[in-house]
């Protein structure tokens, strides 16, 4: 069955058509949406009322960050610099990533809950398992998730290394792999996907993005690549596509659970 859906979505997905990390998100969430059963399929679309589109909903969540500054330490948590493994202590009181994904996901599940608010924490949850797989949501606090680790970019910008690895390296595996993005991408999906398991242990996740930011080649630990040039991006851009299929395998196999009865 996998397999049949893989070749549908390569020839049918438009991949192409996404650029920068508002697309990261909109690709996870396109992805896990085709992956549906019908009937989660269908009440996440009743959550939605037509009003948008799922991946649409999934953006959301970063254009609210002004006009409700709570959310805003909503999307990440950091650690000390020589700490590896999540847990919940490291979450400040002003909340984090894990809690509020359990605190969405809670009202998501809730079917008492009001309607309105199920379907702000389905756009959250959406945007979050995303997060979550993007290495510098799980950063260290005294730059900001990598904000404030400038580099010098291949066109000379100065740059935070935390928007290099949100969308630079995501643009280079589009404009370098081109038509065989898709390929490249679903092959990760149904890979990944063959040995998921209903799973909402987002520690693990997390802890998963922590060691990736925190590995020798991404140059974080010790803050020694001062220039990101062609070499690095491609060296990380299997990561970045490997994370963003995880995310989109794991955010289906959380809603086929979640939206299933
Ligand atoms: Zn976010």
């Amino acid at each position: 069955m996998l397999r049949i859906l893989f070749l549908i979505a390569l020839f049918n997905f438009p991949v192409s058509v996404h650029a920068w990390w508002d697309s990261g998100h909109q690709l996870v969430c396109d992805v896990a949406e085709l992956h549906l059963s019908e009937t989660a399929k269908l009440k996440l679309q009743d959550l939605l009322g037509g009003e948008r589109k799922f991946a649409e909903g999934c953006v959301w969540p970063d254009t609210i960050k002004r006009d409700r500054p709570e959310t805003g330490p909503w999307h990440y948590i950091n650690l000390p610099p020589d700490e590896l493994e999540v847990t919940a202590s490291y979450c400040p009181e002003e909340s984090c990533i894990m809690k509020a994904f359990y605190e969405q996901l809670a009202v998501l599940k809730n079917t008492s809950a009001p309607t309105e608010l199920r379907k702000e924490a389905l756009m959250f949850v959406g945007h979050f398992v995303g997060d979550i797989h993007q290495p510098f949501h799980v950063g260290n606090a005294e730059d900001r998730g990598a904000n404030g680790y400038r580099v010098i970019m291949p066109s000379g910008r100065n740059q935070g290394m935390h928007a290099v690895w949100d969308g630079y390296i995501y643009n280079h595996a589009l404009d370098t792999l081109r038509d065989d993005f898709n390929r490249v991408f679903f092959e990760s999906f149904y890979t990944q996907a063959e040995s998921l398991i209903y799973d909402q242990n987002i520690y693990a996740w997390a802890t998963e993005s922590r060691k990736i930011a925190m590995s020798d080649s991404v140059g974080y630990k010790d803050q020694s690549i001062k220039k990101i040039d062609r070499q690095y991006l491609d060296a990380h851009k299997q990561i970045v596509i490997d994370r963003l299929a995880l995310a989109s395998a794991r955010l289906t196999v959380l809603l086929n659970g979640v939206l299933s009865n």
